[in-house]
């Protein structure tokens, strides 16, 4: 539980009304920082969707073989393979 840490770090600070707010990854959007929010810190299920969907395909793309990296030691990122 971090309630505990929380609310010792927390200490000197009166208790917040207003939760905190985290941006959506996905879309920027705000997102209090609730139980409520279940998708945190997604703004809903279809941004944690298309987020997880996208690292999933990025992890996918990962080569399985090793290669020697030599040479290929640049890694731009935005290099896509023929
Ligand atoms: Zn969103």
């Amino acid at each position: 539980m971090p309630d505990a840490m929380r609310a010792k770090r927390a200490s000197q600070d009166p208790p917040a009304p207003i939760p905190r707010m985290v941006k959506c990854p996905q879309c920027g959007k705000s997102v209090p920082w609730t139980p409520e929010s279940r998708y945190r810190p997604f703004c809903s299920q279809r941004c944690k969707m298309i987020d997880l969907g996208a690292w999933a395909s990025e992890a996918y793309r990962v080569p399985a073989v090793e290669k020697d990296d030599d040479e290929t030691s640049s890694d731009g990122g935005d290099h896509l393979p023929d």
